[in-house]
């Protein structure tokens, strides 16, 4: 499909910082004013462009974050209706900003609840998502990824398969979340094998603790066989 070729790289909300390009540069002179695929699509036919997005709705896994730049207003993503209602796959990413993380931690769970429910807003029209994923990154995390995880993941109108957590990068940290073939949630190590119950309903920060952290039996097992 035509389409396929012209999906530049997944659909990122807010969109990623353009990188300024150089001042003196051959690339710049001969493609100047050249709109991206996806304008000249929109600017050629608008039957096309909307065909366009239907597809990229259909098959692209859309990244929606929530950061420092969006998250103290209503509107978190800049989106059509017509998008929102299409799109099928999408990760949540919740960036803490380090104000966030030098609150007390009561004040920290009144945060999550607040962001959850503007999330649960936003969402609302994405009614044919069929997969979901939440990540949360933070430099200083523990309480952060505990309510983050158990907030989200009680929340009734969000359709999420697996929740991770990381600390200063993007690579997955220790065990995450994820929702078996019967949807009950599982605490699964980073080689996705069972760890332990995922409980369904909120844990607490002790039981939370020891699940993140809690050794895989599968890979040990491994390891004692090399
Ligand atoms: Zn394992």
């Amino acid at each position: 499909m035509i389409y396929g070729h012209l999906m530049e790289r997944p659909p990122t909300y807010p969109p990623l910082p353009v990188r300024p390009r150089p001042i003196f540069s051959v690339n710049r002179i001969t493609r100047r004013g050249r709109p991206s695929n996806g304008n000249r699509i929109m600017l050629a036919n608008r039957q096309i462009y909307d065909e366009f997005m239907r597809f990229i709705c259909k098959n692209a896994t859309f990244t929606l974050t929530l950061n420092e730049s969006n998250m103290h207003y209503s509107k978190l993503w800049s989106m059509t209706q017509e998008t929102m209602k299409q799109m099928r796959k999408c990760n949540l990413r919740i960036v803490a900003p380090s104000s966030m993380l030098g609150q007390f931690h009561a004040d920290m769970e009144n945060e999550i609840v607040r962001l959850r429910n503007i999330v649960e807003r936003n969402m609302e029209q994405m009614t044919r998502l069929d997969w979901l994923t939440l990540h949360v990154r933070a430099s200083n995390p523990l309480w952060l990824w505990f309510y983050g995880s158990q907030e989200f993941k009680t929340a009734q109108s969000l359709p999420f398969k697996e929740i991770s957590l990381s600390s200063d990068c993007w690579t997955r940290g220790e065990n995450h979340l994820s929702k078996n073939s019967s949807g009950q949630w599982e605490w699964r190590c980073p080689f996705d094998h069972f760890v332990a119950d995922g409980w369904q309903e909120k844990q607490q920060i002790r039981e939370f603790c020891a699940s993140l952290y809690a050794q895989c039996a599968e890979c040990d097992e491994d390891k004692l066989n090399q």
